[in-house]
Parts: C-alpha cells; sequence; structure tokens
C-alpha cells in the first residue's frame, strides 16, 4: 500500500536548513541533508547532540520552527498522513500494554492501520515471522527480554510494509547477541532495498552497517560520507600503533609524554595506541627503535586502523578549536537537491 505515494524522482529523505528550538536551546540549527532510496544510513552525535528531535520531525510528532523536511518526496508538515503510510519508525523506548500478547499487541496496530480479515491475519504472520516472534505469540508483551521487546518494536514499525525506516537507538541495552540478530534483520531490509535512517552511539557497528554516516554536533550536520572518509578525516598525517611492553604500561606511557610525534590515544592491559604523528615508515622504525634504546621490553608493535570512534572525537576536536578539514554543514549542502516543485 505505501509504495504506490513513494515518489522516485525525488530523494528518500531531504531535510534543508531544519531548525527545532526549546524555547533559547537550539536542538536543531540549519540541518540539511538528503537520502538516496535504498540507502542505509547511520545517524552519529554525542547525547544531546539533536539526532531524535530530527527523527521526530521526520516521523511527524513534531514540528520544526523553520525549514523543509520531505519523506519519500512529501512534506511532512503539510502531508503528515502520506509521510506515516511510507513511514515505519521505532522509538528508542515504547511502552507495551499491560495483559496483551504479541498476537494482540500486533493485531492492535494493525487493525488501527486499517488491515482487515485474512490480509491482516497473514500480515502479522509475516511480521512475527521477520521479527522470530511466532514462538512468542501467546507471551504477554510486557515481559519479554529487552531484545524481544525491540523485535517487537520493529515487527509493529513493518506492520503497513513501509519503504523507508527511522529507527532511533535501536540497538541500546541489548547484548551482543541481540545485537547481532538485530543488524541482521536491518541487513534484509537494506537488501529488500527499503531506506533505513538508523541512529545509534555504538560507532563501529554503525560504520559495517551503514552505507554512509551522518554526524550531528551540537544542532548542525559536520560530517556525511562512508565510514572511510570519516576515518581519513585526520587535521595532521599520523598512524596509530598499538604496542604491548613486558612489565607496567605505566612505563610506556611516560616514555610517550616525552617522545616526539608521539602521543597516547588510550591505555591497554600491556601498553599503549598511540598516536605517531607521521606516516613515513622511516619515522615509524625509528620510534620502536627509540623505544628500544631507552629500555622499553617491546613484546608486540602493531598498526591499527583509525577507530571510528577516535575519529568522531578527533572531529569534534577540531571543530571547537575552528581547524576542522573535513565536511563540514556548509560543503554537505551540494548533496541536497536543487529546490522541489511544491506538491
Ligand atoms: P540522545 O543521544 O541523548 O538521545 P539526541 O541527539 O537524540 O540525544 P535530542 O533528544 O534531539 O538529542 O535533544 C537535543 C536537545 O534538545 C537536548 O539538549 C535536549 O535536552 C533538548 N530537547 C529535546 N526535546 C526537548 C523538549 N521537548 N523540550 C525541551 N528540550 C528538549
Amino acid at each position: 500500500m505505501s509504495a504506490a505515494e513513494l515518489d522516485l524522482s525525488q530523494p528518500a529523505i531531504v531535510v534543508e536548513d531544519l531548525r527545532r528550538s526549546f524555547g533559547a536551546l537550539k536542538a536543531v540549527d540549519g540541518v540539511s541533508f538528503s537520502i538516496n532510496h535504498g540507502s542505509v544510513v547511520g545517524f552519529v552525535g554525542a547525547n544531546g547532540a539533536g539526532k531524535t528531535t530530527t527523527m521526530r520531525i521526520l516521523a511527524t510528532l513534531d514540528h520544526p520552527s523553520s525549514g523543509i523536511a520531505k519523506v519519500g518526496g512529501h512534506n511532512v508538515v503539510h502531508y503528515p498522513a502520506k509521510v506515516r503510510r511510507l513511514l515505519g519508525w521505532m522509538p528508542d523506548s515504547f511502552g507495551t500494554y499491560e495483559h496483551m500478547t504479541v498476537l494482540e499487541y500486533l493485531d492492535f496496530y494493525a487493525r488501527a492501520l486499517g488491515y482487515k480479515g485474512a490480509e491482516r491475519v497473514q500480515r502479522i504472520q509475516e511480521v512475527m515471522d521477520f521479527t522470530d516472534l511466532t514462538p512468542l505469540a501467546d507471551r504477554l508483551s510486557n515481559k519479554m527480554s529487552k531484545g524481544q521487546t525491540q523485535r517487537l518494536c520493529l515487527g509493529r514499525a513493518l506492520l503497513h510494509d513501509p519503504q523507508i525506516l527511522i529507527m532511533d537507538e535501536p540497538a541500546a541495552g541489548l547484548d551482543p547477541k541481540a545485537r547481532v540478530e538485530l543488524k541482521r534483520l536491518i541487513r534484509i531490509l537494506a537488501d529488500e532495498g527499503k531506506t533505513i535512517l538508523i541512529s545509534s552511539h555504538i560507532l563501529s557497528e554503525l560504520g559495517e552497517m551503514c552505507d554512509t554516516l551522518l554526524f550531528i554536533d551540537k544542532g548542525r550536520i559536520v560530517h556525511h560520507g562512508d565510514a572511510e572518509s570519516m576515518t581519513r578525516t585526520s587535521a595532521t598525517p599520523e598512524t596509530l600503533v598499538n604496542v604491548q611492553i613486558s612489565g607496567e604500561p605505566a612505563k610506556l606511557i611516560e616514555w610517550a609524554l616525552t617522545a616526539p610525534l608521539v602521543k597516547v590515544v588510550d591505555e591497554t592491559k600491556r601498553g599503549a595506541r598511540l598516536r605517531i604523528e607521521s606516516t613515513d615508515e622511516a619515522v615509524l622504525a625509528g620510534t620502536l627503535k627509540r623505544m628500544i634504546i631507552d629500555g622499553l621490553l617491546v613484546t608486540d608493535f602493531h598498526r591499527e586502523e583509525r577507530r571510528l570512534e577516535d575519529a568522531f572525537i578527533d572531529m569534534l576536536g577540531q571543530i571547537d578549536k575552528g581547524s576542522f578539514k573535513g565536511e563540514t554543514a556548509g560543503n554537505v549542502t551540494p548533496q541536497i537537491p536543487p529546490p522541489l516543485p511544491p506538491q
């Protein structure tokens, strides 16, 4: 029922200069981005950065103070009913009803969506099969684990087979097994061609799962690109090395504090991850040589990929200092298509 309303000539999601203030607080402060059909996009930012506020506006649950948001080609403020037909919304927390089983819960929402008779029964069964809830059909919906509850929430969001899914922190609080399972379901939905915008704090997982990452900081988009481009966004050439020594790791930290071009990224159990401000192999070899000459008993020294978390924290530091050289809100703008004709 949703595909008919989807305007494929326009991006799946378009946000232009979106703003939302709560009193003096600018929760969303001029956010612009566009998401193509079939993309899986991670929405990343610190607590309070403006992710939920942006997503709630896209889900027609809140109005922007100014700016434009379109889902499936429809303005979320002017055509909320059309948007809701196209969109599956998975909030970061949701209520279940006491004394209502999983089946009754899904049946309630399927009826609210207008499904009738055999079609309703079939749709509920499809959703329960997909989310592996069939064995739990008779379980009281408020008596389930966090992972099972999240699957029910996803099932509810999928009942009307939406083409576009917005998921706010779906992996929060899930154990590793439940996270893997959720990731698998998201991958299947992506392979079906659905467009997915998903927020999370678990950057490494988002990097694996998403085609692009959208970074938001203090209500502004600071980067939109793939995970690789994110990890390349560094102000200076650098190499990360993981070093292990025999003996107290503190010795290595102490050594790093005075060594030229070397900074400690974090301590590990047997040593530290170090940032060497060079990509020159002679410098790397020279650093290892100096460690040994200075008496450190080095048992392991290997290069590491820059982690998304490091890149993000680094980028925020650069923004604060005004030295950020990556994609800022300004140069994300070219990804926005030209103004669209009124609907
Ligand atoms: P988190 O990762 O913690 O969920 P977030 O990036 O989703 O954070 P938002 O929930 O969008 O951030 O909040 C952005 C800012 O707006 C925060 O400072 C928050 O306190 C504020 N805010 C959000 N909703 C409201 C509201 N209804 N009234 C007042 N302030 C609000």
